[in-house]
């Protein structure tokens, strides 16, 4: 089964760039459905707010059964005090599987991954570059499984890029998504060192075409199990246990 790990739907409040405003599900499904990807994990774009964003997530996967996947998201500092509140609505009242956490906003704190290892979620999340704090979060909390997004950096920063093969070779619970990474043989270092299954794939929809990203994963060119476990085994693995 093709699970995209890494999708954003909703609306945020600030309507100051893409992110901020509306990530709309419905070309995103037509394109991830010519592609072939048949679940995907989708949560709130950037919110001031992201009580109402999670609950406005959980509408969209009610209305899609079977097809959406819903992770939380949360800010770890302005909504610290509250995390464990937010997440077991999530969880109990939206069935969601995962959290989100940006750390353009926040890194997760000892708080948000105290919860996640509590309630045996897996964090994905968004170190901005910040390749540093990955030993700091992966020891200190070893049994949550904490997905890199973009391969540490969406910005293209190589320097990050070139350390994760490492990083995701010594810690058994750091994975990393494939999503917009444009420097292609970092993702194919990444599987060469650390194993296929430590990569996920992600598209970073619906701003990136979720058939382009596949089609980078195909081109690794893989032994069929391998690709299988990218495309959805360590999803499949890591939200459904
Ligand atoms: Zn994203």
């Amino acid at each position: 089964m093709v699970i995209d790990f890494h999708c954003h739907v909703g609306t945020g409040e600030e309507l100051q760039a893409p992110w901020t405003t509306r990530a709309t599900l419905e070309l995103y499904l037509e394109r991830a459905e010519q592609a072939g990807i048949e679940m995907t994990v989708v949560f709130a774009i950037t919110s001031n707010d992201y009580e109402r964003a999670n609950g406005e997530v959980a509408e969209i996967v009610a209305n899609h059964p079977g097809r959406l996947i819903g992770f939380a998201r949360v800010h770890a500092k302005r909504d610290a005090g509250k995390i464990e509140h937010m997440l077991r609505r999530a969880v109990e009242d939206y069935g969601f599987k995962g959290v989100k956490v940006h750390g353009a906003e926040a890194m997760p704190t000892r708080e948000l991954c105290k919860v996640a290892s509590e309630m045996r979620l897996p964090v994905l999340v968004d170190i901005v570059g910040r390749v540093e704090v990955l030993p700091l979060l992966a020891t200190e909390f070893k049994d949550v499984p904490f997905v890199v997004a973009h391969l540490g950096s969406f910005s293209d920063d190589w320097r990050v890029m070139q350390f994760m093969p490492q990083l995701l070779s010594r810690y058994p619970n750091i994975y990393a998504d494939t999503s917009g990474v444009r420097f292609f043989d970092y993702i194919r270092e990444a599987v060469e060192q650390a194993g296929p299954k430590k990569l996920l794939f992600g598209s970073d929809g619906p701003l990136l075409h979720p058939g382009i990203e596949l089609h980078k994963v195909k081109l690794l060119n893989l032994p069929p199990e391998d690709e299988a476990l990218i495309l959805g085994g360590n999803a499949h693995r890591l939200i459904f246990k």
